[in-house]
This record gives C-alpha cells, structure tokens and sequence, in this order.
C-alpha cells in the first residue's frame, strides 16, 4: 500500500484515493498522520463551529429513506409544519444563548404528495414550502440577528437565486452518486430527490449563482468504499469549477430502532476516520466536518483524520435528524478540542473565505437587509461576534 506516496500539499488522485480508504489498520496512523499534515497546512490550530439553532420548519417530506427518523406522514405522531410564531419563537431563544445560525431543515416538496401539506400552506398564505421557507428566513432575518442557512432539498436555478437573497449559505448533502441505492430495498428506494444526478445538479446551478454551499456524503448507507471516493470526487470536480464549496460534511449512518434500515451494520469508527482522512486528502484547502454527536464518545479522533470543523451545534433544539444522539455540551467540546492543541472558535453558517465575495454582490433591497445582518454577526476575522461565551 502506498499511504506513503501521497505527495503533501497535492490532492490527491482518485487511485490514490481508493487504496487510502481500504488500508489497513497497520497503515492507518500513516494516513492519518497525512490528513492532519494537510489540515494544518489549511487552517492551522483552529477548529470551528456553528453556534446554532434548529428550525425543523416541517417534517413532512414526499421522500422515504430508508435511514430517516425525521420525516413523517401527515396523521403521523409527531407530523408538525412550524408557524411563523413557533419559528420566530424558537429564533430568539437561539439569540438569546449566543446563535449566529438559523439552520431551516425540512423534508423535500411535501405538498406534491400530501393534500394535508397543500392544505397548510393555503392556511399559512403561501404556495408551496419553498415560498414559505423564503418567507421565514425573512422573518428571522428581519426579527433577530441570527443567520438563516436553508436545507430544503433539491432546488431549482431560480430557487437558489431567491433563498440566496435571504440566506448567505445553503446546503444539500449530495449523500452518494451511486445511483442503485434507489433500487427497492435499498436506502433509497421510493426517495425520488435522492437520485445523485438531480442533487449534482443542484449543487452545479449553486455554483453557477456563486452560492456558498454545504454538502458532503453519507457513510454506511450501502455504498462501497469506492463509492465514497467517487462521491467526494464529484464534489470536487464541481468545485474545482465554481469554487463554491465550502464545506464538506462526513457524516456516518447510525442505526436507529424505528427507522427501515433498523438492522443494517453501522460504518466502524475506523471507516468514518478513513473516509475523512481521505475527504481531507482529495479537498486540502475544502473545509471539512463531521457531527460529533455520531462518533461520540470517541468524537475526538476526528480531529486525527482532519477535520477542521464541528458543524452546527446547538445549546438549545435537539438534533432533530438524530434525536438519540445529543450533542456534546459546548465546554466538553472545547476542552477535547483543545486537549488536541486546537483551539475552538465560533463560526457563521458562511465561512470566512467566502464573505467578501457575499458582501460585494449585495444590490437589492432584501441583499441589503443580509448585508446589514452579516456586519453585526461577523467580527474582524469574519467569524462569528460573540455575545455570550460558549
Ligand atoms: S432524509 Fe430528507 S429526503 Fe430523506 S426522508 Fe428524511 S427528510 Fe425526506
């Protein structure tokens, strides 16, 4: 095995690629040891996070996958579309504890399936969930000082320019381009939005709109080894052409009793750390993360494989997508942080590298009302202002 061959400072090929993320365990330090060299090379020092709090505007969703607990059918327990109070409410409890994020999730176009949906947003005044979603990212930008970053799903040109207008960051997990995991039985089959093709595209026309964006992939979800290479490749590639990307998520499938999947293997701690080592590896200068709260209690070692962020983690909302698994609380997270020779800062949904650029195309009067909020929530290093210490 070649671990040793990886040039530093170079991504790296996909054939490279693939023979890092089947390594040994024997070789595994070595890769490590490469993609924590690659992050320090990136940002060296610093880990970050988003101080946040979680909108789950509606839980319908016309997907079924496979590995969902969040989505629900109207009728279901727990099936609930926020109001704009609830929304506003929960905003400001985050700004209260110190949020800089309102991150909006929500399942995909669910009023194309459900008469209940279509019913709710005729109450509510507005003509689908994406007019609606607009709608209150409006709300918490013009009533609070928190940042929206929307995750609706699959959008289209014209989705993306508008949401961008109230929004300064988005994102879509493009989860994995292997196509037949919408077979039936596997995780994706009956979720039309999962086809990869169809989130590439959405990823594509992001960039196309200079849209900072959040994506990444799902591990464990019934893909190979070499399809996780071939997902992050595809990340990469359209990166490489309209340098949008700014974050690269590595999140792992974890089991859950009422979830369809409910008995398929989890990924092993070490396919997490080499999928990361190798995200790291093939996007060195690509912020990359992964959510603590589904490799706790050894949340740490992350950190090895080069990560450079937490993600969205909240003092407030329950991770809605993974209700079982809390986050760590802030403090904790900063002493293994630290206890790595890192040190913990508090990002906005959009990262540093890409205001400037955000800040210069604001024109219109709603761009404006963005720009105003960014002034207040960033500080000099275009990090988040802090109000109240994690
Ligand atoms: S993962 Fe997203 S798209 Fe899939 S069922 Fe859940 S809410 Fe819907």
């Amino acid at each position: 095995m070649a671990v040793t061959s990886i040039a530093p400072a170079v991504p790296i090929s996909r054939k490279e690629a693939v023979r890092a993320i089947c390594c040994s365990d024997d070789e595994l330090p070595e890769l490590l040891a490469f993609a924590l060299a690659a992050k320090e090379r990136f940002k060296p020092g610093v880990i970050t996070y988003s101080r946040k709090v979680f909108i789950p505007l509606t839980n319908l969703c016309r997907d079924y996958c496979g590995y969902c607990t969040f989505r629900r059918d109207p009728g279901d327990p727990g099936a609930h579309t926020m109001t704009p109070d609830e929304v506003l409410a929960v905003a400001r409890e985050g700004e209260k504890l110190g949020c800089t994020e309102a991150l909006f999730s929500l399942g995909d176009k669910p009023e194309l399936l459900f008469p209940e949906m279509r019913e709710t947003l005729r109450r509510l005044g507005y003509k689908s969930t994406l007019h609606y979603l607009e709608a209150m990212c409006k709300l918490v930008l013009q009533e609070t000082n928190l940042l929206p970053h929307p995750n609706p799903g699959l959008l289209s040109a014209e989705w993306i320019s508008r949401l961008a207008e109230v929004s300064p960051s988005m994102g879509l997990m493009l989860e994995t381009t292997n196509a037949s995991l919408l077979a039936a039985g596997a995780a994706h089959d009956n979720a039309p939005d999962k086809l990869p093709a169809r989130r590439l595209r959405t990823i594509e026309e992001a960039g196309k709109r200079n849209v900072p964006f959040t994506t990444g992939l799902l591990i464990g979800i019934g893909e190979s080894p070499e399809d996780r290479v071939d997902t992050l490749l595809a990340i990469r590639a359209l990166h490489e052409r309209y340098g949008h990307v700014q974050e690269v998520i590595v999140q792992n499938f974890r089991v859950k009793p009422t979830i369809p999947m409910a008995n398929w293997p989890e990924p092993s701690h070490g396919e997490m750390l080499r999928a990361v080592a190798v995200a790291r590896l093939l996007m060195p200068d690509v912020n990359i993360q992964a959510p603590p709260n589904l490799s706790a209690p050894y949340y740490d070692d992350l950190m090895d494989a080069g990560i450079n962020d937490w993600g969205g983690i909240s003092p407030l909302t329950p991770d809605f997508i993974n209700p079982e698994k809390p986050w760590p609380h802030l403090e904790q997270l900063r002493l293994r942080t630290e206890s790595k020779g890192q040190q913990l800062r508090q990002r906005l949904p959009v990262y540093p590298e890409f205001l400037p650029a955000l800040v210069s195309r604001s024109s219109s009067q709603k761009s404006q009302l963005l720009a105003e909020k960014l002034d207040i929530a960033r500080n000099a290093d275009g990090l988040a202002r802090i109000r109240s210490a994690a």
